[in-house]
């Protein structure tokens, strides 16, 4: 798929921000012992309530495009939902691995099902039964979250949980009324996953903010385009205003070749004090950029907090922008917190959130690791198509899964993201 961030310009975080000077180093992943188990924990689940976040950029080798670094992670994976004896809804996924290349698909049992549910050549649109097995873009992300976490003892068959002599304890969100309290923290590093929609709703809102002035928080337009090398105009400054927003992203975040033979990003004058469109001036006299003289700055999705919830259910979900605050402690809408008790600049604060992770990143990688076809097919309870010859199933299951007890129960396609 064409990332609408492949050619953001490269922006040099250490020049704004220390915290955010991509800590490119990763943890070892769950410390658990004998078996692999995916750090359900280690993610927070966006919801109805609004959440404060920084998301920090990584560096992950895209597994969509091969040889793409972006600050997240994207993958494809099939999702399964199927009902157990018990008429309980069971949620399974899998990391696709087909791999990238389409015409020479690695095995995936996912895959597999999706080859073999497609509908005949020509069957009309009424007549074609749903595929629940198609892939489905993820991206997981690592942020910073700006609220109280508690510590609290991990307790089975109520004793406490000791791995190598050392108590384990797991990091929850700390309940209203003990904020600050004892074994509370303020911050965590945390992981989110997007599927496709959501995915695109963050790209809508990294978009909001690359309109915004990082000092005064307005609209911001591009008055000039030019040359670094020549000072030359790339375009037309009487032109620019006539072109649309991704029409002007495009040319701004693409290397360009000027007349005088220079490639290089082009170099814009921007200017602030507009409303959210950039469409008309609202600047107030009185009310000046706190910029100042230096030029107007962007926001970026990676260089602020962003206040995000989620509205609506299932496939009318969507990601909202509630607020965004600068760094920058001289902005208009810079960040300020919501707890007197910590009399820390937010970037301390990610600074000491990824202190508290051993002073790494999340190694996404490790939670979306391929496994075998063999227990593919188990997670998903389906047969192994991929087995000996003799234990292919000859009716691939359409639909419809074995579940223990007997009988077949039908398969439906999430949609939680
Ligand atoms: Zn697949
Ligand atoms: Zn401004
Ligand atoms: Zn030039």
């Amino acid at each position: 798929m064409a990332n609408p961030f492949m050619t953001l310009p490269n922006i040099n975080f250490s020049e704004k921000s220390t915290a955010l000077n991509a800590k490119k180093v990763y943890d070892d992943g769950p410390k658990t012992p004998n078996r692999k188990i995916f750090p359900f924990w280690e993610y927070l689940n966006l919801s109805a309530a609004t959440q404060q976040l920084v998301f920090i950029p990584g560096e992950y080798e895209s597994r969509i495009e091969p040889g793409k670094i972006y600050p997240w992670l994207e993958f494809y994976k099939h999702k399964m939902t199927y009902t157990d004896s018990t008429g309980k809804q069971i949620f399974k996924n899998i990391t696709c691995s087909a791999g990238s290349d389409k015409h020479h698909k690695k095995p995936c049992v996912g895959c597999h099902y999706y080859e073999s549910n497609k509908p005949a050549p020509y069957t009309k649109k009424e007549n074609r039964t749903p595929n629940p097995w198609g892939q489905k873009l993820s991206t997981i992300f690592c942020v910073g979250h700006l609220a109280w976490y508690k510590r609290v003892m991990r307790m089975k068959d109520g004793k406490p949980v000791v791995y190598a002599d050392i108590p384990q304890y797991n990091e929850v969100l700390c309940p209203a009324g003990e904020e600050g309290g004892p074994d509370t923290f303020f911050g965590k590093l945390v992981k989110i996953e997007l599927g496709n929609n959501h995915y695109k709703n963050w790209v809508e809102i990294a978009s909001q903010l690359y309109w915004l002035c990082d000092g005064c928080g307005m609209g911001i337009v591009t008055k000039k385009v030019y040359c670094r090398n020549c000072g030359a105009d790339l375009i037309d400054p009487k032109e620019i205003n006539k072109l649309s927003r991704p029409q002007q992203e495009d040319i701004l975040k693409k290397i360009q070749t000027c007349a005088c033979g220079h490639v290089d990003m082009p170099v814009e004058d921007l200017a602030c004090g507009y409303d959210v469109e950039g469409k008309v001036f609202k600047r107030k006299a009185n009310r000046p950029c706190p910029l100042g003289d230096n030029p107007p700055q962007r926001m970026h999705i990676y260089n602020c907090v962003v206040s995000l919830n989620k509205t609506g259910a299932k496939t009318d979900s969507k990601l909202n922008l509630v607020d965004k605050a600068s760094f920058n402690p001289d902005s208009d809408i810079s960040w300020v917190t919501p707890y007197e008790s910590i009399g820390m600049p937010v970037v301390e604060i990610i600074d000491s959130i990824i202190a508290r992770n051993g002073g790494k990143l999340y190694d996404i990688n490790k939670d979306i690791e391929v496994v075998s076809e063999e227990q593919q097919a188990q997670e998903l309870k389906v047969p192994n198509p991929y087995a000996a010859p003799s234990d292919i199933p000859k009716q691939p299951p359409i639909s419809q899964v074995p579940v223990t007890g007997g009988g077949f129960q039908k398969l439906g396609v999430i949609f939680n993201n």
